[in-house]
């Protein structure tokens, strides 16, 4: 339901989504547009004024972006406090529609319903007290989630095991904070059905799920099966739609998607090698949809360097049996890794490495660009190697070099696009 009016002499739009139970108010208060979307439950989600999106993630944190004129993306975490402002200052808005439409002080195109009745009343209730304990229950449910990829932000995450079961790369420093650990099947549940609770009506603005955290499906398969097991009992409309998000963006992956719901994880594609066709196989009929594998470079010595376990004929291997076993793959290329030490071997082999690969519609390739941070192992070998980092312009030059070079039929291409590990939300 649409509805379109005036409101104190501007222009306003509401949007209710039955399907979604979601809610959009778009207007101008206190001389500025402000848009602001809540969930079903009435937990914010996104709000968008002066050209800065502001993304609330489950945590109760606040990711600001905004892009400041020929200039690339800026990011932001907020304080805190900051984040509660924002919130502060949607709810005020939302609540002064809202009293005015109560009083007839509103002239629309149409009638709030129910829904959209409902869906005011919580977001308004979603006061400070209500958003910090929010916050505070999510950590009693979720060790900290390092990343998805980005057609994973709107997944449900299920933390199956916790960290990596190698913790070794030197460009990355998600999961040091713990060791790796495969829940027993009572614990799994216990933190799905919480899971369950705590997203709440939310859970129609999100599709599939994804198996954290870095290398789910290392676990064997005589206990990953239960595990997936209990997913599918817990997250039934998983393997169907709990959700439709009408954005371009999710148009454009349902293709690739093949269908909505399902269950996505990540692998290294040195473990994966460990599985074969048939064990994936038995795991698409179990919902697993797509696996994404970090494969970073086709150059093996690049790999030894960042410490990152196994060669690249594991990842090709891996990617074969899962496409044998009727899975998708997301393959992550590290642009930049390396620096120019390693550039021309990079884009040489990750090249012939892609190419060799089976992939096809429902694939995707992404570009992730190496952020390179002071705690990280890596900036320290890069130091004492003499691996000077590509600048941001050469690694989308390094990106555009790898994709020129691809080949695929030209019905059955996979999706390529781009993956910024800062952007990520959950
Ligand atoms: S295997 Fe993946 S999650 Fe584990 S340390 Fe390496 S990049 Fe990080």
């Amino acid at each position: 339901m649409l509805i379109l009016g005036t409101w104190r002499n501007h222009e306003i739009k509401i949007s209710v989504r039955p399907q979604e139970r979601s809610l959009t108010v778009s207007a101008t208060w206190k001389g500025r547009l402000f848009t602001a979307v809540y969930e079903g439950g009435g937990r914010p989600r996104t709000f968008i004024t002066e050209g800065t999106v502001y993304r609330r993630a489950l945590d109760g944190r606040m990711l600001a972006k905004w892009r400041p004129k020929d200039l690339p993306r800026q990011r932001r975490w907020l304080s805190q406090e900051e984040a509660l402002a924002v919130e502060a200052r949607a709810r005020e808005m939302v609540a002064a529609v809202y009293a005015d439409i109560q009083a007839g002080a509103f002239q629309g195109n149409g009638e709030l319903d129910d829904l959209g009745h409902l869906l005011f009343q919580r977001a308004i209730a979603w006061d400070e007290a209500a958003s910090r304990a929010d916050a505070a229950r999510y950590r009693t449910i979720y060790l900290p989630i390092g990343i998805l990829p980005p057609d994973q932000y709107s997944a449900i995450v299920l933390q199956a095991t916790l960290g990596c079961s190698f913790n070794s790369c030197t460009f990355c420093t998600f999961y040091r904070d713990r060791p790796f650990r495969i829940k027993p099947p009572d614990e799994f549940r216990q933190h799905a059905e919480a899971v369950k609770d705590f997203i709440g009506e939310g859970i129609y603005l999100r599709q599939g799920v994804f198996l954290g955290d870095a290398n789910a499906l290392v676990v064997p398969m005589r206990r990953l099966v239960p595990l997936m097991e209990i997913a599918n009992e817990v997250f039934p409309a998983a393997w169907g739609s709990i959700g439709r998000r009408n954005d371009r963006a999710a148009n454009h992956l349902e293709t690739h998607r093949g269908a909505w719901g399902g269950v996505y994880a990540f692998l290294d594609g040195f473990s994966g090698e460990k599985k074969a066709a048939e064990d994936y196989a038995q795991l698409a009929a179990l919902g697993l949809r797509r696996v994404y594998i970090g494969m970073e470079s086709g150059h093996a010595p690049l790999l030894h360097f960042m410490h990152k376990p196994g060669e690249p004929e594991d990842v090709l291997h891996t990617v074969k049996a899962m496409k044998a076993g009727g899975v998708s793959v997301g393959v992550i290329v590290l642009v930049g890794a390396g620096g120019h030490y390693y550039a021309d071997a990079h884009v040489r082999d990750t090249i012939d490495l892609i190419n060799a690969m089976p992939l096809g519609r429902g694939d995707i390739i992404y570009f992730s660009e190496l952020v390179i941070t002071e705690d990280m192992p890596y900036a320290r070998d890069a130091v004492a190697a003499n691996v000077r980092p590509l600048t941001h312009e050469e690694c989308v030059a390094q990106e555009n070099a790898i994709r020129a070079a691809l080949r695929f039929e030209k019905k059955n291409r996979p999706l390529i696009s781009r993956y910024d590990i800062r952007e990520f939300v959950y």
